[in-house]
């Protein structure tokens, strides 16, 4: 998740300054790199962030007009090289980009034997190449722009500067975030309104499939098919942290409501239905050692271990392979038996978590082969590890992690596919999972269309000083998730606990003032969960239950439910959690914490 930054005008100001000022109110957005482009001084990249770019500027660096970019890589490593704008081969077009262009090996192909030449490792580069290649044809920049879009799958918000048309720049947006700022003989083009609102209030949001041509005095909005949109401005009167947080009151909030895109954006490009197959690009060189190997460990800490939990029982029921979870702190400290049929799997949102990369490490030293699903391109662990997969959740800006496990949950399905069908499992299961997975951003839309729900019960229940948390099967990790988020967020004592397990020993804890939250979505323990809240309500104590939509006999035993809709029973996991993000949420605005910024955590933990 980059942010793209434009400017043209005709007002006396420095694009230059304008377009740095506003990449600053972006670096939330993720900063390995970032660059600019003024058609007027030419090209300047730098890795790291805005400050390290603005070193790099040379005396002199005006332009009325221009592109800027602040880059959260997806596709090649966070290099100079790597970074937007990028060109090209005239150097005469010039784009940044946010999103991920899925059919960018093809086309990249294509343009190769028409002799174009690439110098960057992105998918981005294509765009450049392919809108130059239309426009030998068009004659036109804007037609050309068009023609080339497309031919485009996959995601993008996109700035497009063209040095002959120098005060002419084009915005285009397919599923990544795109506003116009109209302002006083000025024009913008941004990823979210923050760097646009120092300016003017005025805004323009484009919608998926429209490219829009602005001029300092004009702009104009296209469908992709060339036909002419009006569309009027609208005021905006939030401040900068509120346009970063798309206007939500948190971070976290924003986070949990992108939910349905993270999984659209994990599951891009890798699923092949018809086979019932998972194409996983990171894994492709190693897929033999894969399916030699007779074990896996994946290794993680905090939510991620979680994610880890729940990826042993999609991975051992259909794949067949022996799985552990382990901790990181705990691995590197024990004697863990490893040998080079052993995959040890690391799962961790910054790639930098310190305990899973020593983790790594002696895994490596003791010759297993090591793998990762990590969501911040060419961090440590990624580096490190032979072989991965990313989630392409975009940074995850809480410190209570919220959308990347949702995304790590979804890369598990994935690599259960990729695993599975290696190994025992029929195409009919594989296109059933592939086929269901398609479906779970619809589902989870649903879920938080329904939250003011979640959230009249996270106050009923705030006064609370205790919470336990069941669930059994595929939702026993699920429920120390559900209690993590709980005591990370509210600072009350919360406690995850396998449903079965109740009896031998937490049930003793249950009274009139201590309520549990079961999950107990239709599934193969279902009858045994709801055994389970008997045994609770016959202690007094208040069960919400996690129920699927259409089960009205629960409503009866618990005395409050949170519905969800029905998918099969491994991806369970993806929907039940998003209702208990959202309680703990709401649980924790409630009680007036500061929910973004929980008291004595850190989002990226690089100390022991
Ligand atoms: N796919 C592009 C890259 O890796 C853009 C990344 C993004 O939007 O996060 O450079």
């Amino acid at each position: 998740m980059c942010g793209i930054f434009a400017y043209t005008g005709n007002n006396g100001k420095n694009a230059g300054e304008v377009l740095l000022d506003g990449l600053s109110s972006l670096e939330y957005r993720g900063y390995d790199s970032a660059g600019i482009y003024l058609p007027e001084s030419g090209i300047v990249k730098s890795t790291g962030a805005v400050s390290q770019l603005r070193r790099k500027l040379p005396a002199g660096y005006f332009g009325k007009s221009g592109i800027a970019h602040i880059r959260w890589a997806t596709h090649g490593e966070p290099t100079e090289i790597n970074a937007h704008p990028h060109k090209d081969c005239s150097g005469n077009i010039w784009l940044a980009h946010n999103g991920i262009v899925e059919n960018y090996k093809e086309l990249r192909e294509k343009l190769t034997e028409l002799g174009h030449t690439f110098l960057s490792a992105t998918d981005t580069e294509v765009l450049a190449h392919l809108i130059e290649e239309h426009l030998k044809v068009e004659k036109d920049f804007e037609r050309a722009a068009l023609a080339a879009l497309r031919e485009v799958k996959g995601t993008y918000g996109l700035a497009i500067a063209y040095a002959l048309e120098p005060e002419k720049v084009i915005a285009a947006r397919m599923g990544s975030p795109v506003v116009l700022g109209l302002g006083e003989n000025e024009r913008f083009i941004a990823s979210d309104a923050s760097p646009i609102l120092k300016h003017t209030s005025q805004v323009v949001f484009l919608e998926d499939g429209e490219i829009a041509v602005i001029t300092p005095t004009k702009h104009d909005i296209f469908k992709l098919d060339g036909g002419r949109i009006e569309r009027k401005a609208e005021k905006i009167d939030w401040n900068v942290e509120a346009a970063q947080r798309g206007g939500y009151q948190h971070f976290m909030l924003k986070e949990i409501m992108e939910g349905p895109e993270v999984v659209e954006n994990t599951l891009r490009g890798r699923l092949l239905e018809k086979e019932g197959l998972a194409k996983l690009g990171g894994l492709e060189g190693v897929a033999d050692e894969i399916k030699k190997a007779e074990r896996m460990i994946i290794v993680g800490c905090g939510t991620a271990y979680y994610a880890g939990l729940t990826g042993e029982y999609m991975l051992e029921e259909h794949a067949g392979i022996p799985v552990e979870v382990e901790l990181g702190s705990e691995f590197r400290y024990r004697h863990p038996v490893l040998n080079p049929k052993t995959m040890l799997l690391a799962v961790s949102q910054s790639g930098e978590t310190l305990d899973t990369l020593e983790a790594i490490r002696e895994g490596k030293r003791r010759g297993a082969l090591t793998l990762s699903i990590v969501n911040t391109v060419g961090s440590t662990i990624a580096r490190e590890t032979d072989a991965g997969v990313y989630n392409h959740a975009g940074p995850e800006i809480g410190v209570a992690s919220t959308k990347a496990l949702v995304s790590q949950l979804t890369a598990l399905s994935l690599l259960t596919i990729f695993l599975g069908r290696q190994r025992r499992m029929s195409i009919e299961t594989g296109q059933e999972i592939a086929r269901e997975l398609q479906a779970i951003p619809d589902k989870i839309r649903s879920i938080l269309e329904r939250r003011t729900e979640i959230e009249r019960l996270a106050k009923k229940y705030a006064k609370a000083r205790d919470f336990l948390y069941i669930g059994r099967k595929y939702n026993y990790s699920i429920a120390f998730e559900g209690a993590l988020k709980l005591k990370e967020i509210s600072y009350i004592h919360a406690e995850g606990c396998g449903a079965g397990e109740m009896k031998h020993g937490p049930l003793a804890m249950i009274d009139e003032h201590f309520p549990t939250m079961a999950i107990a979505t239709s599934d193969s323990v279902y009858e045994k969960v709801a055994s389970n809240i008997q045994e609770i309500k016959a202690r007094k104590g208040p069960v919400i239950a996690l129920a699927t939509e259409g089960n009205h006999e629960i409503a009866k035993a618990a005395d409050d439910v949170i519905y969800v809709p029905k998918t099969i029973e491994m991806l369970s996991p993806i929907l039940n959690v998003v209702p208990l993000q959202l309680f703990a949420y709401y649980f924790a605005k409630e009680k007036g914490y500061n929910v973004d910024r929980p008291r004595n955590l850190a989002k990226s933990v690089t100390v022991e």
